[in-house]
């Protein structure tokens, strides 16, 4: 992958020569202490731990969306905004998270209408003791990535940025990403479609679910979950709209149907969902990890539960 050194302040008028053209968003914490992504002027205002609380997916899959309106036998598309938006010093596990929701969104025009419009610029991140970044085969999507005082080029568009700072580059060569970034930091246990199929009656998932308040707050800082609900939406101007919102396996009425039938109605048979779901994907990606192992879920919850922790369990056959 082609690749360069770069001098010092090269970042910060990287970030320049984005402003005229670009939405810039970066992770940047707060006086809360709340990382999100929010404007960024300069290099020194991002977060050195990286993760936004609510994860990019925001920006290319909205928790709340207009699809489309309709008024008599007029259908519109709301047009996305035409400025390009440039994410940047993205964690790696984060691009690993969009590379699953393009998986996800393939066919989605709504997506991929925000992400053809996404520059990314990841950079390598500070892991947090609740991280447990999976070893990879591929290297995660970018258009330009940092490390250090290098910089790799993922893409065309990413090369075309570099033309009018060229003479900050030196020492080009074909590397390949630092190995931190694509070996990961732990090894998920093995033959996990075993253990979950095994798992059904364990005393773990009564004992977790008994923890777990339903908040739903893991699976809203997830960065690929993707579960929503349309609704239909009578506006006062006579207008139909279909919106689109974030759901959640956690809440009991995602999973009710007509007749009141629910096929996940308690706390323990959810849990065990959601985790199968993320360590061993879903649907047509069932093989395809959805979890880049943040660790954000076990950051956010309440009580907490934490996936590596119920994972190890689950492993060794044991309780939490
Ligand atoms: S399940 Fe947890 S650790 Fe895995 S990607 Fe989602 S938030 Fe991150
Ligand atoms: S954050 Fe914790 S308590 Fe809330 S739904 Fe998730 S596992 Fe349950």
């Amino acid at each position: 992958m082609r690749s360069w050194a770069f001098q010092a302040g090269f970042e910060d008028r990287l970030l320049q020569s984005l402003r005229g053209d670009y939405r810039v968003l970066a992770p940047v914490r707060g006086t809360d202490g709340v990382v999100r992504l929010q404007p960024v002027r300069s290099w020194a205002e991002l977060s050195p731990a990286g993760l936004p609380l609510i994860p990019l997916k925001k920006v290319v899959f909205p928790p709340h969306d207009v699809l489309w309106t309709l008024m008599e036998y007029e259908y519109r598309e709301p047009a996305p905004s035409s400025v390009p938006v440039a994410l940047v010093g993205i964690a790696p596990c984060d691009l690993y998270a969009l590379a699953y929701l393009d998986l996800v969104f393939a066919d989605d025009p709504h997506y991929q209408r925000r992400r053809q419009n996404l520059l990314l610029i990841g950079s390598n991140c500070r892991p947090t003791p609740e991280c447990f970044c999976p070893p990879r085969r591929e290297p995660p999507p970018f258009d330009l990535f940092l490390a250090a005082d290098r910089l790799w080029v993922g893409s065309a568009w990413g090369a075309g940025l570099l033309t009018a700072l060229q003479a900050e580059l030196s020492s080009p060569g074909d590397l390949p990403l630092p190995a931190e970034i694509t070996d990961g930091q732990q090894q998920v246990p093995e033959n996990l479609e075993q253990l979950f199929t095994a798992s059904a009656g364990l005393p773990l998932w009564r004992e977790v679910g008994e923890r777990c308040v339903s908040c739903g707050a893991c699976s809203a800082v997830c960065p690929t979950c993707y579960c929503y609900e349309m609704s239909d939406e009578a506006l006062p101007d006579g207008r139909v709209a279909r919106r689109r919102e974030w759901d959640n396996c956690f809440f009991r009425n995602h999973a009710l149907v007509a007749g009141g039938q629910n096929f996940r109605p308690t706390r323990a048979e959810r849990l065990r969902f959601r985790f199968e779901h993320k360590m061993l994907g879903f649907g047509a990606l069932r093989g395809i990890s959805a979890c880049v192992g943040c660790g954000r879920c076990a950051r956010a919850c309440p009580v907490d539960i934490d996936i590596s922790a119920v994972l190890a369990a689950l492993a060794g056959g044991n309780k939490p």
